[in-house]
């Protein structure tokens, strides 16, 4: 058994590492005055400005295929990037990529959506949620009928993230309420805006914040079904799929970062004529972070290597992404503790942290999603207990 990055994960590791102490970190100081201000942190252009610099640099389309330009990365490697992008709290992502799923549209759709979203020029949102259903999201009734070559959408998506900027929403709708998503009765549309849906902003506790989307009457061409009538669902599975080891390889990122200011935060106060790391209280507060830092950052990584070893990722990804979410919001917390009333403040970037990684125990599955998925699989005898060392 092997734990030791290749010489390969090392450098993308280092090089990507290199990026974010030297462009995209000194941004950081500026990034939390806007925000204090409540404007974007990035705006688009600059977002757009710093992706050119890192594709430069040579990152572009991390997972995007190498036909369309992109780098095509295997999972561990992703993985190991979204963690050194958790280290800065600046909105930055890199550029080249596109939804996972636009990758199943006709090569007229490939034209019109995917190659201007990975060049930057387009920009996308994913719609399934709605005000009636969210974990149980087979339950969605925004309703689309045919209409000679059209089809009429009406309904509502709710908590939609780019939703206010996006100039096209993948949107699935119901198409057949008789069969019931799950068994092909949804089906997922590309809806320009100019197509007549609008977006209301959603004020988070977060930063930026999603969207809810109405369709009044929004007539779509036929020829903007993504994929086939009724794999909806199945898409929609695939879109959220991606984001169960990006999510928690993020989490990771912040955790490091804020447990380092942490423990130069306890060698430096002092309190009662000694640092207060040399309180027991702070150490545990340390060694638990550092602990729980590390399960998480091994289980994600599995889960990434089993996307890699091309074995069904689902079973592993769940417990990641669970543990890797409430591992972030224990290890902030902590770090918000040490930092006494200073990480209480607006000064630190660490109450930001605290409002933001609450989400991650919410979206693309709840921690309770997590549990079912993870529970089901043993009830059942899907996976056995220890089988990935069969
Ligand atoms: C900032 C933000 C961005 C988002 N971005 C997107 C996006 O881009 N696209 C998109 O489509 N959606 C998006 N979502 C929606 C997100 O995926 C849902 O909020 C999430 O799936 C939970 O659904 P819900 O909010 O309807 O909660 P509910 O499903 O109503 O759940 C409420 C609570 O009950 C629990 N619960 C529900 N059912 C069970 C059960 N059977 N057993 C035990 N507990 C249960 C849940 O875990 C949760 O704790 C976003 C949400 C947020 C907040």
């Amino acid at each position: 058994m092997d734990f030791a990055l290749s010489d390969e994960e090392r450098a993308v590791r280092d090089t990507v590492r290199a990026f974010v102490s030297r462009e995209v970190m000194p941004l950081e100081a500026e990034v939390l005055r806007r925000e204090r201000a409540h404007r974007p942190g990035l705006d688009r252009s600059e977002l757009r400005e710093l992706q050119l610099r890192a594709k430069r640099f040579g990152f572009w389309g991390l997972a995007t295929p190498e036909e369309y330009g992109g780098m095509a990365l295997p999972a561990v490697m992703q993985s190991l990037i979204w963690t050194e992008l958790g280290r800065s709290f600046v909105p930055f992502r890199f550029g080249g990529e596109a939804d996972n799923i636009l990758f199943h549209a006709t090569e007229e759709q490939k034209r019109e959506f995917l190659l201007p979203t990975i060049a930057g020029e387009r920009i996308s949102c994913f719609a399934i949620t709605e005000p009636g259903a969210g974990s149980d999201a087979a339950n969605i009734r925004l309703r689309a009928r045919r209409d000679g070559d059209d089809w009429v959408l009406d309904g509502e998506k709710t908590f939609i993230t780019n939703g206010n900027d996006a100039d096209f929403a993948i949107v699935v709708a119901v198409t057949d309420p008789e069969k019931g998503a799950r068994r092909g009765g949804a089906t997922a549309f590309l809806v320009d805006r100019a197509m007549g849906w609008r977006s209301e902003f959603i004020q988070t506790m977060g930063e930026g914040g999603p969207a809810a989307l109405v369709f009044d009457g929004v007539r779509v061409p036929h020829r903007n079904i993504l994929g086939e009538i009724g794999q909806g669902f199945a898409l929609g599975m695939e879109w959220i799929g991606k984001g169960r080891y990006t999510i928690p390889s993020h989490a990771v990122g912040i955790a490091e970062r804020a447990l380092q200011m942490a423990i130069d935060h306890a060698n430096a106060r002092e309190t009662f004529g000694a640092p207060i790391a040399t309180n027991q209280a702070i150490q545990w507060m340390i060694a638990d972070s550092e602990t729980e830092l590390e399960a998480a950052r091994w289980l994600i990584l599995r889960s990434a290597w089993t996307v890699d070893a091309g074995l069904d990722p689902r079973h592993a990804s769940s417990m990641g992404k669970l543990y890797g979410a409430g591992m972030v919001n224990r290890v902030v917390d902590r770090v918000l503790q040490i930092h006494g009333g200073m990480g209480y403040t607006r000064e630190l970037p660490i109450e930001r942290w605290y409002r933001q990684v609450r989400l991650y125990r919410i979206f693309e599955g709840t921690d309770e999603m997590q549990r079912l998925i993870i529970s089901r699989d043993l009830l059942r005898g899907y996976t056995k207990i220890g089988g990935h060392l069969a």
